[in-house]
Protein backbone atom coordinates (compact mmCIF):
# COMPACT_ATOMS: atom_id res chain seq x y z
CA UNK A 1 0.00 0.00 0.00
CA UNK A 2 1.65 3.09 -1.43
CA UNK A 3 0.67 6.67 -0.36
CA UNK A 4 1.71 9.49 -2.74
CA UNK A 5 1.34 13.05 -1.36
CA UNK A 6 1.80 15.60 -4.47
CA UNK A 7 2.86 18.98 -4.35
CA UNK A 8 -0.04 21.54 -4.93
CA UNK A 9 -0.10 23.64 -8.32
CA UNK A 10 -3.17 25.49 -7.72
CA UNK A 11 -2.27 29.00 -7.76
CA UNK A 12 -1.65 30.98 -4.56
CA UNK A 13 -2.04 27.51 -2.91
CA UNK A 14 0.42 26.88 0.06
CA UNK A 15 -0.94 24.12 2.26
CA UNK A 16 0.45 20.42 1.78
CA UNK A 17 -1.99 17.30 2.63
CA UNK A 18 0.67 15.83 4.88
CA UNK A 19 2.97 16.57 7.57
CA UNK A 20 5.96 14.54 9.20
CA UNK A 21 3.71 13.82 11.51
CA UNK A 22 1.10 12.38 9.32
CA UNK A 23 3.99 10.74 7.13
CA UNK A 24 4.99 8.89 10.40
CA UNK A 25 1.43 7.99 11.43
CA UNK A 26 0.36 6.49 8.02
CA UNK A 27 3.59 4.04 8.11
CA UNK A 28 3.13 3.36 11.56
CA UNK A 29 -0.61 1.80 9.82
CA UNK A 30 1.76 -0.24 7.59
CA UNK A 31 2.23 2.23 4.02
CA UNK A 32 4.66 3.21 2.32
CA UNK A 33 4.78 6.98 1.78
CA UNK A 34 6.04 8.88 -1.21
CA UNK A 35 6.58 12.48 -1.56
CA UNK A 36 6.85 14.97 -4.32
CA UNK A 37 10.41 17.19 -3.71
CA UNK A 38 9.25 20.54 -2.48
CA UNK A 39 5.84 19.57 -1.64
CA UNK A 40 6.05 20.72 2.02
CA UNK A 41 7.96 23.98 1.78
CA UNK A 42 5.53 26.87 1.29
CA UNK A 43 3.82 25.73 4.31
CA UNK A 44 6.80 25.39 6.59
CA UNK A 45 7.60 21.61 6.09
CA UNK A 46 11.11 20.71 5.08
CA UNK A 47 11.69 18.12 2.64
CA UNK A 48 14.38 16.50 5.05
CA UNK A 49 11.32 16.31 8.09
CA UNK A 50 9.68 14.43 5.23
CA UNK A 51 12.62 12.02 5.22
CA UNK A 52 13.30 11.74 8.62
CA UNK A 53 9.81 10.15 9.12
CA UNK A 54 9.92 7.94 7.02
CA UNK A 55 8.81 8.86 3.67
CA UNK A 56 10.70 8.56 0.56
CA UNK A 57 11.22 12.39 -1.47
CA UNK A 58 11.39 11.84 -5.07
CA UNK A 59 10.14 14.00 -8.27
CA UNK A 60 6.30 13.63 -9.54
CA UNK A 61 6.70 10.68 -11.49
CA UNK A 62 8.80 8.92 -8.94
CA UNK A 63 6.21 9.80 -6.13
CA UNK A 64 2.94 8.88 -7.86
CA UNK A 65 4.32 5.37 -9.60
CA UNK A 66 2.36 2.75 -8.66
CA UNK A 67 0.35 4.79 -5.68
CA UNK A 68 -2.57 3.29 -4.16
CA UNK A 69 -4.05 6.19 -3.04
CA UNK A 70 -2.96 9.95 -3.73
CA UNK A 71 -3.46 12.77 -1.07
CA UNK A 72 -3.79 16.66 -2.26
CA UNK A 73 -5.25 19.76 -0.30
CA UNK A 74 -6.87 20.87 -3.56
CA UNK A 75 -7.51 18.39 -6.70
CA UNK A 76 -4.73 17.84 -9.40
CA UNK A 77 -5.14 18.36 -12.96
CA UNK A 78 -6.87 14.58 -14.17
CA UNK A 79 -3.84 14.45 -16.73
CA UNK A 80 -0.91 14.65 -14.14
CA UNK A 81 -2.34 11.35 -12.26
CA UNK A 82 -1.08 8.77 -14.79
CA UNK A 83 1.13 5.97 -13.21
CA UNK A 84 -1.06 5.54 -9.98
CA UNK A 85 -2.01 2.13 -9.48
CA UNK A 86 -5.63 1.49 -11.36
CA UNK A 87 -8.35 2.49 -9.43
CA UNK A 88 -6.05 4.75 -7.00
CA UNK A 89 -7.97 6.43 -4.24
CA UNK A 90 -7.33 10.71 -4.61
CA UNK A 91 -8.36 12.38 -1.89
CA UNK A 92 -8.72 15.93 -1.35
CA UNK A 93 -10.71 18.96 -1.43
CA UNK A 94 -12.04 18.26 -5.00
CA UNK A 95 -14.63 20.99 -5.32
CA UNK A 96 -16.96 18.58 -7.33
CA UNK A 97 -19.63 21.06 -8.61
CA UNK A 98 -17.20 23.64 -9.72
CA UNK A 99 -14.76 21.40 -11.19
CA UNK A 100 -17.27 19.48 -12.76
CA UNK A 101 -14.90 18.82 -16.17
CA UNK A 102 -11.99 17.38 -13.75
CA UNK A 103 -14.38 14.93 -11.91
CA UNK A 104 -15.22 13.63 -15.49
CA UNK A 105 -11.09 13.57 -15.94
CA UNK A 106 -10.60 11.47 -13.09
CA UNK A 107 -13.36 9.05 -14.04
CA UNK A 108 -11.69 8.71 -17.36
CA UNK A 109 -8.06 8.01 -15.54
CA UNK A 110 -9.72 5.16 -13.71
CA UNK A 111 -9.29 7.49 -10.48
CA UNK A 112 -11.42 6.33 -7.16
CA UNK A 113 -12.14 10.31 -6.52
CA UNK A 114 -13.20 10.96 -2.92
CA UNK A 115 -14.22 14.82 -2.09
CA UNK A 116 -13.67 15.28 1.63
CA UNK A 117 -15.74 18.75 1.49
CA UNK A 118 -18.50 16.19 1.18
CA UNK A 119 -18.09 14.26 4.24
CA UNK A 120 -21.47 13.85 5.88
CA UNK A 121 -21.69 16.15 9.58
CA UNK A 122 -21.99 13.20 11.65
CA UNK A 123 -20.60 13.13 14.79
CA UNK A 124 -17.91 9.82 14.45
CA UNK A 125 -16.73 12.36 11.04
CA UNK A 126 -16.16 15.51 13.21
CA UNK A 127 -12.59 14.66 13.21
CA UNK A 128 -12.40 13.96 9.38
CA UNK A 129 -14.17 17.50 8.68
CA UNK A 130 -11.35 19.27 6.40
CA UNK A 131 -14.58 22.10 6.21
CA UNK A 132 -14.85 23.18 10.06
CA UNK A 133 -11.11 22.79 10.71
CA UNK A 134 -10.44 24.87 7.98
CA UNK A 135 -12.98 27.55 8.55
CA UNK A 136 -11.89 27.77 11.95
CA UNK A 137 -8.50 29.08 10.44
CA UNK A 138 -10.33 31.48 7.79
CA UNK A 139 -12.59 32.84 10.66
CA UNK A 140 -9.35 33.91 13.27
CA UNK A 141 -7.10 35.20 10.24
CA UNK A 142 -10.71 37.21 8.59
CA UNK A 143 -10.00 39.26 11.74
CA UNK A 144 -6.66 39.02 11.82
CA UNK A 145 -6.66 40.57 8.42
CA UNK A 146 -9.50 43.24 9.41
CA UNK A 147 -6.89 44.38 11.94
CA UNK A 148 -4.45 44.70 9.46
CA UNK A 149 -6.22 46.96 7.47
CA UNK A 150 -7.79 49.14 10.09
CA UNK A 151 -6.18 52.57 10.89
CA UNK A 152 -7.36 52.53 14.00
CA UNK A 153 -6.66 50.23 17.39
CA UNK A 154 -9.31 47.46 18.14
CA UNK A 155 -9.31 47.41 22.21
CA UNK A 156 -10.32 50.52 24.12
CA UNK A 157 -7.23 52.09 25.41
CA UNK A 158 -6.98 55.14 27.73
CA UNK A 159 -4.01 56.84 27.37
CA UNK A 160 -2.27 60.32 28.73
CA UNK A 161 -3.36 61.37 25.17
CA UNK A 162 -6.87 61.04 25.48
CA UNK A 163 -9.01 57.44 25.09
CA UNK A 164 -8.73 55.60 22.06
CA UNK A 165 -12.74 53.78 21.74
CA UNK A 166 -13.31 50.22 21.27
CA UNK A 167 -13.67 49.25 17.62
CA UNK A 168 -17.42 47.75 17.12
CA UNK A 169 -17.09 44.21 14.88
CA UNK A 170 -20.19 42.70 13.43
CA UNK A 171 -19.94 38.97 12.34
CA UNK A 172 -22.92 37.87 9.62
CA UNK A 173 -22.92 34.09 9.42
CA UNK A 174 -21.87 32.32 13.04
CA UNK A 175 -21.18 28.68 11.57
CA UNK A 176 -17.72 27.48 12.81
CA UNK A 177 -15.29 30.82 10.79
CA UNK A 178 -17.88 33.16 12.37
CA UNK A 179 -17.87 31.65 15.90
CA UNK A 180 -14.02 31.65 15.57
CA UNK A 181 -14.10 35.16 14.55
CA UNK A 182 -15.99 36.63 17.52
CA UNK A 183 -13.82 34.82 20.06
CA UNK A 184 -10.68 36.70 18.12
CA UNK A 185 -12.01 39.88 17.63
CA UNK A 186 -13.38 39.62 21.45
CA UNK A 187 -9.93 38.35 22.69
CA UNK A 188 -8.70 41.49 21.00
CA UNK A 189 -10.58 43.86 22.85
CA UNK A 190 -13.58 44.75 20.50
CA UNK A 191 -17.17 45.26 20.87
CA UNK A 192 -18.75 42.35 18.94
CA UNK A 193 -22.28 41.69 18.06
CA UNK A 194 -23.64 38.96 15.21
CA UNK A 195 -26.18 37.59 13.15
CA UNK A 196 -27.25 34.60 11.87
CA UNK A 197 -30.55 33.04 10.30
CA UNK A 198 -30.35 29.87 12.39
CA UNK A 199 -31.68 30.86 15.80
CA UNK A 200 -29.67 28.03 17.88
CA UNK A 201 -26.72 30.42 17.17
CA UNK A 202 -28.13 32.55 19.52
CA UNK A 203 -26.89 31.12 22.90
CA UNK A 204 -23.59 30.15 20.77
CA UNK A 205 -23.06 34.31 20.46
CA UNK A 206 -24.07 35.26 23.79
CA UNK A 207 -22.07 32.77 25.18
CA UNK A 208 -18.84 34.17 23.71
CA UNK A 209 -19.31 37.19 25.18
CA UNK A 210 -21.06 38.96 22.06
CA UNK A 211 -24.50 40.79 21.73
CA UNK A 212 -26.48 38.70 19.54
CA UNK A 213 -28.43 40.91 16.86
CA UNK A 214 -31.72 39.12 15.27
CA UNK A 215 -35.16 39.04 13.02
CA UNK A 216 -37.63 38.00 15.87
CA UNK A 217 -41.37 37.79 15.06
CA UNK A 218 -40.99 36.39 11.20
CA UNK A 219 -42.13 33.22 10.20
CA UNK A 220 -39.11 30.77 9.00
CA UNK A 221 -37.05 32.09 11.73
CA UNK A 222 -35.50 28.76 12.47
CA UNK A 223 -33.90 29.08 9.14
CA UNK A 224 -32.07 25.62 10.04
CA UNK A 225 -31.91 23.37 7.46
CA UNK A 226 -30.76 19.89 6.24
CA UNK A 227 -27.07 18.79 8.25
CA UNK A 228 -26.99 21.87 10.72
CA UNK A 229 -26.57 24.21 8.00
CA UNK A 230 -28.71 26.94 6.58
CA UNK A 231 -31.36 27.05 4.09
CA UNK A 232 -32.58 29.84 2.03
CA UNK A 233 -34.62 32.37 3.32
CA UNK A 234 -38.14 33.66 2.68
CA UNK A 235 -38.70 37.10 0.88
CA UNK A 236 -40.30 38.47 4.25
CA UNK A 237 -36.97 37.10 6.47
CA UNK A 238 -34.59 38.64 4.03
CA UNK A 239 -36.70 42.23 3.94
CA UNK A 240 -36.44 42.27 7.74
CA UNK A 241 -32.83 41.17 8.11
CA UNK A 242 -31.98 43.95 5.44
CA UNK A 243 -33.70 46.43 7.62
CA UNK A 244 -32.20 45.36 11.30
CA UNK A 245 -28.60 45.24 9.10
CA UNK A 246 -29.36 48.72 7.58
CA UNK A 247 -29.81 50.12 11.39
CA UNK A 248 -26.65 48.23 13.01
CA UNK A 249 -24.10 47.84 10.05
CA UNK A 250 -24.19 52.41 10.15
CA UNK A 251 -22.61 52.18 13.72
CA UNK A 252 -20.12 49.56 13.26
CA UNK A 253 -16.16 49.70 12.01
CA UNK A 254 -15.44 45.96 11.20
CA UNK A 255 -17.86 43.48 9.38
CA UNK A 256 -16.84 40.01 8.79
CA UNK A 257 -19.72 37.59 6.61
CA UNK A 258 -18.87 34.56 6.34
CA UNK A 259 -22.79 33.30 5.60
CA UNK A 260 -23.02 30.13 2.99
CA UNK A 261 -25.59 27.90 1.99
CA UNK A 262 -24.69 24.59 0.41
CA UNK A 263 -25.08 23.93 -3.06
CA UNK A 264 -25.79 27.78 -3.70
CA UNK A 265 -24.31 30.95 -4.27
CA UNK A 266 -23.75 32.66 -0.96
CA UNK A 267 -26.52 35.12 -0.13
CA UNK A 268 -26.07 38.79 -0.58
CA UNK A 269 -25.89 40.27 2.91
CA UNK A 270 -24.80 43.76 2.65
CA UNK A 271 -25.34 46.14 -0.29
CA UNK A 272 -23.54 48.63 -1.80
CA UNK A 273 -26.14 51.41 -0.36
CA UNK A 274 -24.86 49.72 3.60
CA UNK A 275 -21.32 49.87 2.87
CA UNK A 276 -21.88 53.81 1.80
CA UNK A 277 -23.81 54.24 5.32
CA UNK A 278 -20.60 52.97 7.03
CA UNK A 279 -17.74 55.57 8.70
CA UNK A 280 -14.70 56.31 6.19
CA UNK A 281 -12.34 53.70 6.87
CA UNK A 282 -13.97 51.13 8.18
CA UNK A 283 -13.13 47.42 6.77
CA UNK A 284 -15.60 44.72 5.41
CA UNK A 285 -14.32 41.39 5.01
CA UNK A 286 -15.94 38.93 2.75
CA UNK A 287 -14.99 35.16 3.78
CA UNK A 288 -17.66 34.06 1.17
CA UNK A 289 -16.26 36.12 -2.03
CA UNK A 290 -15.09 32.80 -4.03
CA UNK A 291 -18.99 31.62 -3.31
CA UNK A 292 -19.96 34.57 -4.77
CA UNK A 293 -19.78 36.89 -2.03
CA UNK A 294 -22.03 38.44 0.59
CA UNK A 295 -20.73 41.80 0.15
CA UNK A 296 -21.81 44.13 -2.87
CA UNK A 297 -18.31 45.26 -4.73
CA UNK A 298 -16.44 42.66 -3.04
CA UNK A 299 -13.33 41.16 -5.45
CA UNK A 300 -12.25 37.87 -5.16
CA UNK A 301 -8.12 38.57 -5.24
CA UNK A 302 -8.65 42.03 -4.20
CA UNK A 303 -8.66 44.75 -1.29
CA UNK A 304 -11.59 47.06 -3.10
CA UNK A 305 -12.63 50.80 -1.98
CA UNK A 306 -15.90 51.78 -1.88
CA UNK A 307 -17.16 54.97 0.00
CA UNK A 308 -13.80 55.18 1.84
CA UNK A 309 -14.46 51.22 3.11
CA UNK A 310 -12.24 49.13 2.37
CA UNK A 311 -13.71 45.10 1.44
CA UNK A 312 -11.24 42.63 1.79
CA UNK A 313 -11.86 39.74 -0.38
CA UNK A 314 -8.31 37.64 -0.04
CA UNK A 315 -8.92 34.06 -1.75
CA UNK A 316 -8.09 30.92 -0.27
CA UNK A 317 -7.65 32.43 3.24
CA UNK A 318 -6.60 29.14 4.99
CA UNK A 319 -3.64 29.04 2.63
CA UNK A 320 -2.33 32.29 4.40
CA UNK A 321 -1.96 30.18 7.54
CA UNK A 322 -0.50 27.16 5.72
CA UNK A 323 1.62 25.89 8.70
CA UNK A 324 -1.42 25.06 11.02
CA UNK A 325 -4.30 24.79 8.08
CA UNK A 326 -1.98 22.02 6.73
CA UNK A 327 -1.55 20.19 9.81
CA UNK A 328 -4.91 20.46 10.58
CA UNK A 329 -6.07 19.04 7.27
CA UNK A 330 -3.48 16.75 7.42
CA UNK A 331 -4.76 15.31 10.37
CA UNK A 332 -8.37 15.45 8.95
CA UNK A 333 -7.02 12.72 6.22
CA UNK A 334 -5.41 10.75 8.80
CA UNK A 335 -8.46 10.64 11.17
CA UNK A 336 -10.38 9.53 7.90
CA UNK A 337 -7.95 6.67 6.05
CA UNK A 338 -7.14 5.45 9.84
CA UNK A 339 -10.75 5.40 10.84
CA UNK A 340 -11.66 3.04 8.02
CA UNK A 341 -8.30 1.27 8.24
CA UNK A 342 -8.44 -2.82 7.70
CA UNK A 343 -5.52 -4.87 9.45
CA UNK A 344 -5.97 -7.75 7.22
CA UNK A 345 -6.43 -5.83 3.70
CA UNK A 346 -3.81 -3.50 4.54
CA UNK A 347 -5.28 -0.31 3.50
CA UNK A 348 -8.95 1.29 4.15
CA UNK A 349 -12.20 -0.31 3.52
CA UNK A 350 -15.12 2.57 3.55
CA UNK A 351 -18.61 1.74 4.51
CA UNK A 352 -21.51 2.61 2.38
CA UNK A 353 -22.83 5.71 4.82
CA UNK A 354 -19.33 7.62 4.34
CA UNK A 355 -17.68 6.36 1.04
CA UNK A 356 -21.26 6.83 -0.75
CA UNK A 357 -21.53 10.51 0.08
CA UNK A 358 -17.98 11.46 -0.87
CA UNK A 359 -17.22 9.21 -3.66
CA UNK A 360 -17.37 10.67 -6.85
CA UNK A 361 -16.07 8.16 -9.45
CA UNK A 362 -15.63 4.74 -9.73
CA UNK A 363 -15.11 1.85 -12.32
CA UNK A 364 -14.45 4.56 -15.21
CA UNK A 365 -17.75 6.52 -14.54
CA UNK A 366 -19.31 9.47 -12.17
CA UNK A 367 -21.34 7.96 -9.47
CA UNK A 368 -21.86 10.35 -7.08
CA UNK A 369 -26.08 11.12 -7.21
CA UNK A 370 -25.23 14.84 -6.51
CA UNK A 371 -23.68 14.78 -9.66
CA UNK A 372 -25.23 12.12 -12.08
CA UNK A 373 -28.95 13.45 -11.05
P1 LIG B 1 -21.57 27.38 6.64
O1 LIG B 1 -20.13 27.61 6.33
O2 LIG B 1 -22.36 26.55 5.70
O3 LIG B 1 -22.30 28.82 6.78
C1 LIG B 1 -21.80 29.80 7.66
C2 LIG B 1 -22.93 30.39 8.48
O4 LIG B 1 -23.70 31.29 7.66
C3 LIG B 1 -23.93 29.38 9.04
O5 LIG B 1 -24.01 29.53 10.43
C4 LIG B 1 -25.25 29.77 8.36
O6 LIG B 1 -26.37 29.53 9.18
C5 LIG B 1 -25.04 31.24 8.10
N1 LIG B 1 -25.95 31.86 7.13
C6 LIG B 1 -26.43 31.36 5.96
N2 LIG B 1 -27.26 32.23 5.35
C7 LIG B 1 -27.29 33.35 6.15
C8 LIG B 1 -27.95 34.61 6.07
N3 LIG B 1 -28.76 34.90 5.04
N4 LIG B 1 -27.74 35.51 7.06
C9 LIG B 1 -26.94 35.23 8.10
N5 LIG B 1 -26.28 34.05 8.24
C10 LIG B 1 -26.45 33.12 7.27
O7 LIG B 1 -21.74 26.81 8.11
P2 LIG B 1 -20.72 25.94 8.98
O8 LIG B 1 -19.68 26.80 9.56
O9 LIG B 1 -20.25 24.82 8.13
O10 LIG B 1 -21.61 25.40 10.18
C11 LIG B 1 -23.01 25.14 10.12
C12 LIG B 1 -23.43 24.32 11.34
O11 LIG B 1 -22.99 22.97 11.22
C13 LIG B 1 -22.86 24.83 12.66
O12 LIG B 1 -23.85 24.74 13.64
C14 LIG B 1 -21.77 23.85 12.98
O13 LIG B 1 -21.51 23.74 14.36
C15 LIG B 1 -22.37 22.59 12.43
N6 LIG B 1 -21.31 21.59 12.15
C16 LIG B 1 -21.53 20.28 12.46
C17 LIG B 1 -20.53 19.34 12.20
C18 LIG B 1 -20.69 17.89 12.56
O14 LIG B 1 -21.61 17.55 13.27
N7 LIG B 1 -19.83 17.01 12.06
C19 LIG B 1 -19.35 19.71 11.57
C20 LIG B 1 -19.18 21.06 11.24
C21 LIG B 1 -20.18 21.99 11.53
Amino acid sequence: MKIAILRERADGERRVAATPETVKKFIGLGADVAIEAGAGETAGYADAAYADAGATVGDHGATLAAADIVLGVQGPDPASLGGAAPGAWLVASLNPVGERARVDGYAAAGVEALAMEWMPRITRAQSMDILSSQSNLSGYKAVLDAAAEYGRAFPMMMTAAGTVAAARVFVMGVGVAGLQAIATARRLGAQVSATDVRSATKEQIQSLGAKPIFVENVAGIEGEGAGGYAGEMSPEYQAAQAELVSAHIAKQDIVITTALIPGRPAPRLVSDAQVASMRAGSVIVDLAVEQGGNVEGAVAGEVALRHGVKIVGHRNVPSRLAADASALFSRNLYNFLSAFWDKDAGRPVLDAEIGDAIRLTKGGAVVNPRLVS
